[in-house]
């Protein structure tokens, strides 16, 4: 049996990423992929299967693990490599764990090989790989253990249950309780972890990186739109941290954890109508049978029940809300009762089935169940859901903290005097509406010149103190040019070229400061232009680390109200004016002039026009999608 066949290997990707800004260590995007990717790259034709420990963007980790498991900690609260190691171990369907850290990228071709020659030597549990290293300065090297680097065996289990049951969590103490086999390595370097993002720019620079962006589609140079978001949606994660508020305090948030029904809603079988709760048993038999008539023996209210069961012969008069009385199942409505009494109700044959005009216990919520999933935006009825629950405090994850700022000399601010051939500031208005409606605390940066260092200065303000940034203007190309050297300085930033029209540049990617990172948007200036682009690729990414489930905007279909030119081979979005035509159908008109300037059109439209990439020109009554943007522009 071969070594790889017995060994399972574990990539510990559960931490907290502290030193790195609290960023999400493996996801990091590192020569072309991420780091994880590159570790799992050497680790496995090491072993038959690799497992990896995460416990957030599990679905990242998921498309860069493939068939292979991703595994959260067993045990809450980021508890460290060992509370990973006890998953993996749990998992482990070989006799032996290799583990290996997240951030190793270059971790030694032969590590599984060498620790189990030491292990069978030594007749060990685990091997450990350990280096000489030498502090700048000192005479004497010193032997650094890598516990992360490790091979044990899978029946280990029980002994890590029992350690990690007494509290303790440190790896090299447990350690110390087992028969652990040190393998001395030459390479230091191999087991380089890459600990804050300065390091990972400084790896990132020791080789060429090969481009991280895909070769655009098609002849022309051009991504297509939905390459575009698919990527940008893949990289984004969602965010960390959560605030306990006040239900109100919680509408329009992202909640953080499920909301767990701990009662039925309605809580007991109550009556849908003010009626006549009776026994099913009691109603006329069959279409011969003569109708009845039942005493009413007492009186059911909403909030006050009636206690009494009624026998054969009796009902109870009953409110709408009331409990229903004991014995009874089924609820007459008044208006359909052939006579009543003063003492009394009469039934005729037929006028409701046993069973009837019920709301039962639980037919809302049942106790136990998942009220509301997290990832939800609390809107108004999800503030009622949760109160029919009693519950008055939500988690919900925190606000996504965005910067945004204009560039461009032309810029004027609202109150300056507009010089000749200068525009005022618009785009900071229209990202101001934009964010804010997403429920991002929003940080305005103003207008920055189209000069390098000022755009470098406001990049690193930005990166240091913000979750995400979003620019309009200095993108295209020929302004580009300064923007590229400065953001691949300071990040990972693609420049693309999209098959869309309006916005056709766009820049993505991350840049780093002060050991903070912040995912970039770099839009088009055109006011049109960066409304549509916010949108298609802002929006969803946005929405994605604000941790909701829902990314997309409603779209429906439409008859073309009128022709529409359109050249197949890009997307174009069009503002548009959804009605109803007058065979009673949705209808939609353009807005008129669609230039990517005239941010008329997209004041008057209510719905965005979408001609897709293949699509030529549109004939009137033709049907068309648009997207629901009302509310949002
Ligand atoms: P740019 O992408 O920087 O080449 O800008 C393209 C066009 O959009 C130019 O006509 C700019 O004047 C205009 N523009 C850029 N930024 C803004 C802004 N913040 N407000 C209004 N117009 C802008
Ligand atoms: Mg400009």
């Amino acid at each position: 049996m071969s070594l790889k066949s017995k060994v399972t290997g574990l990539i510990l990707a559960g931490g907290r990423g502290t030193r790195m800004g609290r960023v999400d260590k493996g996801l990091q995007p590192f020569r072309g992929a991420t780091l994880v990717a590159h570790v799992l790259q050497r680790l496995a034709p090491q072993v038959s299967i690799v497992a990896i420990n995460a416990n957030r963007n599990l679905p990242q980790y998921q498309a860069a693990a493939g068939d292979a498991p991703v595994l959260p900690d067993f045990i809450d609260g980021f508890e460290g490599p060992l509370a990973g190691l006890q998953v993996g171990l749990q998992y482990c369907p070989t006799e032996l764990l290799l583990t290996a850290p997240c951030d190793s990228p270059f971790l030694p071709a032969d590590l599984a090989e060498r620790l189990y020659a030491a292990m069978q030597a030594e007749n060990a549990d685990l091997a450990v790989a350990v280096t000489m290293e030498k502090e700048d300065g000192a005479a004497e090297p010193y032997r650094q253990l890598h516990p992360v680097f490790s091979l044990m065996k899978a029946s280990l289990l029980p002994q890590l249950d029992a350690y990690l049951d007494t509290g303790a969590r440190r790896m090299e103490s447990w350690y110390k309780s087992l028969r652990v086999a040190e393998v001395l390595f030459d390479d230091a370097d191999a087991f380089r972890n890459i600990n804050t993002l300065t390091e990972l720019q400084q790896h990132e620079r020791e080789q060429p990186a090969p481009t991280a962006v895909p070769a655009p589609a098609g002849d022309a140079d051009t991504l297509p739109v939905a390459e575009a978001r698919r990527i940008i949606c893949e990289r984004v994660a969602p965010v960390d941290g959560n605030e306990k508020l006040a239900l109100r305090a919680s509408l329009d948030r992202v909640l953080a954890e499920d909301i767990i029904s701990p009662i039925n809603v309605p809580a007991y079988d109550n009556s849908a109508m003010d009626g006549y709760a009776l026994r099913g048993a009691d109603l006329p038999a069959d279409a011969g049978a003569p109708e009845v008539t039942l005493k009413v023996i007492g009186i059911a209210y909403a909030g006050r029940p009636c206690t009494q069961a009624p026998q054969a012969g009796e009902c109870v008069r009953i409110m709408t809300g009331a409990a229903i009385p004991p014995g009874c199942d089924s609820v007459l409505p008044q208006e359909l009762a052939e006579h009543i009494g003063e003492h009394t109700v009469t039934i005729g044959h037929g006028a409701i089935r046993a069973g009837a005009n019920l709301r039962r216990a639980g037919e809302d919520l049942q106790a136990g169940g998942i009220a509301l999933a997290r990832g939800k935006i609390m809107r108004p009825a999800d503030l009622g859901l949760v109160a029919s629950l009693g519950i008055a405090e939500v988690s919900v994850l925190r606000k996504l903290r965005v910067a945004f700022f204009s560039t461009g000399d032309e810029l004027r601010s609202l109150g300056d005097c507009l010089d000749d051939g200068c525009v005022y500031d618009s785009n900071r208005y229209t990202l101001f509406g934009m964010l804010t409606r997403l429920g991002c605390e929003v940080i305005d940066m103003g207008v920055v010149r189209d000069d390098p260092a000022a755009l470098e200065a406001a990049l690193r303000t930005a990166a240091a103190d913000a979750d995400a940034i979003v620019t309009s203007g200095g993108v295209s190309e020929g302004a580009a040019d300064y923007t590229r050297d400065i953001m691949a300085r300071l990040g990972d930033v693609a420049f693309w070229k999209l098959a869309m029209r309006p916005g056709r540049p766009l820049a993505f990617g991350q840049v780093q400061a002060d050991g903070h990172s912040a995912w970039l948007f770099g839009l088009p200036g055109n006011p049109v232009a960066v409304m549509v682009s916010f949108y298609m690729f802002a929006r969803p990414a946005l929405l994605r680390m604000m941790g909701t489930q829902n990314q997309g905007i409603p779209a429906m279909r439409a008859k073309a109200a009128q022709a529409i030119r359109k050249r197949p081979g890009r997307t174009e979005y069009q503002r548009g004016i959804l009605d109803t035509g007058a065979d009673g159908e949705p209808q939609v008109r353009l807005t008129g002039a669609q230039g990517s300037g005239i941010l008329s059109s997209m004041t008057d439209a209510n719905c965005i026009v979408v001609l897709h990439d293949a699509q030529g020109n549109v004939a009137a009554g033709e049907m068309v999608e648009v997207l629901l943007f009302d509310g949002l522009i």
